[in-house]
Parts: C-alpha cells; structure tokens; sequence
C-alpha cells in the first residue's frame, strides 16, 4: 500500500487501536478498509491489536503511515503485560490483566474503557492503552470512575465499528451519541490507590508487601490471589475464610454482587473496582496481621498468605470466546441430563449475561 495522505503522530499513551481508527477517520475511510488495504489478507479487528502488532505486518503499517516501528512496539501493552504476569506471552492464548474484548467476527463484548471527562476535554477524543489493563478502574487525572460502555444504549465501546464520517472517537458505534457527553461519578481513593500501585509495579518491576520488596510478578500473583480469597468467601461467608476476610474489612455483600466465575479478565469495570479494593484492604493489613487473622478464624497461615511457592493456582487460561462457546453448549446438553450444583449454573448464567449484554441491544 502506497504512504497515507495525511500522516496521523500516536499520543501520549494512545492504544494501536485508538491510532488506527482515527487514522482511518482522518484519511475520510472507515478503520475496516484502511486496515483491509494494508493487510488484504488479514482481519486485524478479530484479534487485539493492542497487544502489538507482528513484524511483518508492522512492517508495512510503518511504510503506509510514516511512522517508525519503534514507536508501535513502544504503544504495545506486550512489554506491561509481560511485566505483570512474569513470562513471556504467547499470541494465540488469552492474556492475564489485559481486559478481553470478547470478539465474535466484528463484534466486540467488551474490553475498552474510557474517562468520560478525559474524552470531553480531548482537542482530539483517543483511547488510552492504559484503559485496557485490569487493574484500572479510574481516571488517574480525574479521579472518575471510568466506564466501559456507552452510557446512552449500554452498547460496549467499538470504535473500530465507526464510520469516517463520524468524525471522532469519542462517538458509539452504535446509537452514534457522544460518549464524553453524561459524567462519571467520583472514585473510591482506595481504587486509585491500587491503580497507582500497579503502574509502579510494571514500570520498576518491584512492589512492596509490607517491610518485603516483591518482583513485580509476584505482587501481581498476590493481588490476584488476594482476589480469589475475597471471592471465596463471599461464596461462603459464613466460612472461616468469610470471617477472615471480614475482620480485614473487606465488604462481602458488595463483593457478592460480582459475577460468580468469570476471570477478572471478563469483570466490568465496577465489579474489578470491588475486588482491587478488597485486594487493596487486604494487601495493606501486611502479612503478620493475615496470619493473625489466619489462626483467630482456624484457618491454615500457608494457604491464606499467598507468598508460600505453592500459592494456590488462582486462575486457569481463560477461556477463548469460542471454547465458552462449545464450553456453555456442552454445560447446556449436560444440564438436560443431569441436575448442576447451583454456583456450576451461576457460573454459565455470568457467561451468557456477558454475552447478552453486547447482543441484545
Ligand atoms: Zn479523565
Ligand atoms: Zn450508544
């Protein structure tokens, strides 16, 4: 493909998606034929473009566009995904902490958020790569919540479904109304606080834990574990692990409006704020009062603390849209034969919300 007409620079932070979609806009094209000239034999918008792009296809975008590789691979979320979970990644597998946008062909169920007020405020409306990431709940300038659908018809944010002459990125793709329009509310501090942690995380590659200093994949590993405990007991508050997690105050009747099953991965933007604030609370009581709290509720210290090298496995892969697809098919089949424990079928009906959610709109 020959160079673009109007060379469009990335902004500070500006994820490969966002960039790709407004440079469609700007060259008066829809993002699907601009991306189906340079890559003919390619359908980019069925993958995640975020996670970077591979090289001989970055190849060309840099010929097109004018820009140089270095700057894509820098705007890829690959090397703070990496960071994060502690190994290399592999491309045909879902990514832990990078929230999934669940794409069935062109269609999207989610996986972008955005800060209202930030895309008001924007001369030129672009999504943040940071939005993308699991533990971001808030807009770390605003201080809103932010949101992850369109608050007008709840359709979740495509802007790779936009067309040129909508103009700018801060539009549904669906009902067409201004997505900076309405306003968030406020933010917990308490989110913030482990938002900021994070970044710090991935950015130094250390974190602490109390008096310990932590490779920055091991505090993730604790966060997330942390965030299976919680969940646990607000299955099962009256459990010794539910007291625990009371007398740590964490609050489990918030926690047990979250989706029962689904990885955080899949959660909405208000169920991953109550679980990084519980994860928070607990992170902050330190390891000696953990441990109290272990043995004044009978619980055992190396299972609770998460530092053990045997830390419980807090999260399978998770499942691909089609595997959940043959997964909720088989669960159905089997559900005609045979009764399923009440949290199996809790689990399938989060699944299939999600799903409905982006459908029936
Ligand atoms: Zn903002
Ligand atoms: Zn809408």
């Amino acid at each position: 493909m020959s160079a673009w007409s109007i060379r469009v620079p990335l902004l500070p932070d500006e994820s490969i998606s966002s960039w790709l979609t407004r440079s469609a806009i700007a060259q008066g094209c829809d993002p699907l034929v601009l991306t189906g000239a340079l890559w003919p034999k390619w359908r980019i918008w069925t993958t995640d473009p975020d996670r970077g792009i591979e090289p001989g296809r970055l190849r060309a975008l840099a010929r097109a566009s004018g820009i140089p590789e270095s700057e894509f691979l820098s705007a890829s979320l690959r090397p703070v995904i990496e960071a994060a979970a502690g190994r290399p990644l592999v491309v045909r597998s879902s990514w832990p902490w990078l929230l999934a946008l669940g794409s069935r062909n062109l269609k999207r169920q989610g996986g972008i958020q955005y800060c209202q007020a930030c895309l008001a405020e924007d001369r030129t409306p672009y999504f943040r790569a940071q939005w993308r990431l699991t533990w971001h709940v808030c807009c770390s300038k605003h201080g809103l919540w932010l949101s992850d659908r369109c608050p007008f018809c709840g359709a979740p944010v495509e802007p790779h479904r936009l067309e040129a002459h909508d103009g700018s990125l801060a539009t549904c793709a669906t009902c067409k109304a201004t997505l900076g329009r309405s306003c968030a509310d406020m933010a917990q501090p308490v989110a913030a606080a482990l938002q900021q942690a994070a970044d710090s995380a991935v950015k130094v590659k250390h974190a602490s834990y109390g008096d310990r200093l932590l490779p920055a994949s091991d505090w993730f590993k604790l966060i997330r574990h942390f965030v299976v405990l919680i969940r646990r007991a607000s299955a099962h508050p009256s459990s010794g692990l539910g007291r625990a997690m009371r007398l740590l105050s964490v609050d489990l009747n918030a926690v047990g409006a979250v989706s029962p099953g689904l990885p955080v991965e899949l959660l909405s933007v208000a169920e991953r704020a109550l679980l990084m604030q519980g994860a928070w609370q607990v992170l902050n009581a330190g390891e000696h009062q953990l441990m109290q709290v272990a043995r004044d509720t009978g619980l055992s210290t190396t299972a609770i603390s998460g530092c053990d090298s045997a830390v419980p496995s807090t999260q399978g892969p998770l499942p691909s849209l089609a595997q959940s697809g043959r997964r909720q098919a088989k669960a159905t089949r089997m559900a005609i034969t045979k009764p399923r424990p009440k949290r199996s079928v809790q689990i399938a009906w989060a699944y299939l919300q999600r799903r409905f959610r982006s459908t029936l709109r």
